[in-house]
């Protein structure tokens, strides 16, 4: 049975259907995830068993740690500035950023110099974020545009950037048409528009053949170049983590997750999840196009590994009763083996300045 907030996300789609014809998947993946009301993200807590999904800092506090450390590292070797924002975009529950607070209390001078910030968008999730990281001050943010503007900026993101919404075009016998959401007889149907200007002009792709289907992300990329044009004028880093692919190439990567399972796009709505996968290409181009350097981009895995998980994990085990160690051992193989999440996720670290030797990469 869909929720009220569910049907209520169906009739708008609807009327604004009715009323200017089919709509864009970006429109239509910004308002099912984004609706300040009955959006996916405003009304409950997706992640973990009773949720819809399960991501990497919610598996295993070893993840969070490491990145905690990577961040540190940067950190010193821009110098260790004094004050620095600490930014986290799309944070969930708080996990990640309050396990890589913990393990960087040791690290001399981190913990006073640390503004905290966090990009959330979801008011159920800030509540859950305030839980979670409350010993440290802690300012939240709709846009990157209210960032301060006089300190580095050291940025993490995991699973944030696949939530941001794409848009779909399919190589037809007609040419290049836009994929788009409809609605026919009581249900939400795909609709082809004819494209006005070729979608992949100017891009490095091979020529399409019939049915390849082109995912373009021009507010996932400007996201980006806004955050590095912050970077490049501020200072800092920014590690970008989720699933994707290094090279840009054709696919359709649009995906509806409910209860760990995956569902038809067009079902569910406002109750399941809705992502795609993140081409790294072109948030790297979005990098260089503000001047940062791209520091590397590698696949979860291995950089979990270079960074000494499986070090770290060994040291865990040797103190673990039976049941803990059951834990670490499986969290390290979700976490790192290829068939899990090791190949599929994918890590690029990018920032301000050339003689800065980031681990993992
Ligand atoms: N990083 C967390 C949560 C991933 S889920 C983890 O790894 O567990 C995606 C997160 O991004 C949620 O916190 C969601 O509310 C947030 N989010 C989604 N779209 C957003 C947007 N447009 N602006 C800011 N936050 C957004």
């Amino acid at each position: 049975m869909s929720s009220q907030a569910s049907n209520n996300l169906k009739q708008l789609l609807r009327e604004r259907i009715q009323e200017k014809g089919p709509m864009p998947v970006s429109e239509y993946m910004g308002l099912i995830l984004g609706h300040p009301e009955w959006g996916y993200y405003m009304r409950q807590d997706p992640l973990g068993h009773n949720g819809d999904f399960t991501t990497a800092p919610e598996i295993s506090q070893m993840f969070g740690e490491m990145i905690g450390l990577w961040l540190a590292d940067i950190w010193m070797q821009s110098g260790s500035p004094g004050e620095f924002i600490l930014l986290e975009c799309g944070p969930g529950r708080g996990t990640l950023m309050s396990d890589a607070l913990r393990a960087t209390k040791g690290v001399k001078g981190f913990h006073d110099a640390v503004q905290l910030h966090l990009l959330e968008t979801s008011c159920f999730l800030k509540e859950k974020q305030k839980q979670a990281l409350n010993a440290y001050n802690t300012v939240w943010h709709e846009t990157i545009k209210t960032l301060p503007d006089n300190a580095p900026i050291f940025m993490v993101a995991n699973e944030f950037f696949d939530a941001l919404p794409i848009d779909q075009y399919e190589f037809t016998s007609n040419g290049w048409c836009e994929r788009k959401i409809g609605f026919e007889g009581d249900a939400f149907v795909w609709v082809l528009e004819q494209c006005a200007v070729d979608p992949i002009e100017g891009l490095n792709l091979p020529k399409p053949e019939h049915g390849k289907i082109f995912e373009a992300a021009p507010i996932r990329n400007q996201f980006m170049q806004e955050l590095s044009s912050r970077i490049y004028k501020q200072g800092g880093a920014a590690l970008v983590i989720d699933y994707g692919h290094l090279r840009s190439g054709y696919g359709d990567t649009f995906q509806a997750v409910y209860k760990h399972d995956f569902v038809d796009v067009l079902s569910h709505i406002g109750d399941a999840d809705l992502t795609s996968h993140v081409n790294f290409d072109e948030l790297e181009n979005a990098a260089l196009e503000a001047s940062l350097e791209i520091w590397g981009k590698e696949t979860q895995g291995e950089f979990l590994k270079k960074l000494g998980i499986q070090v770290y994990a060994s040291k865990l085990l040797s103190a673990a009763n039976e049941k803990q160690a059951d834990d670490i051992q499986k969290a390290l193989h979700r976490l790192t083996h290829s068939d899990e999440m090791g190949s599929l996720f994918k890590v690029m670290g990018v920032g301000y300045g050339t003689n800065i030797k980031p681990a993992g990469f």
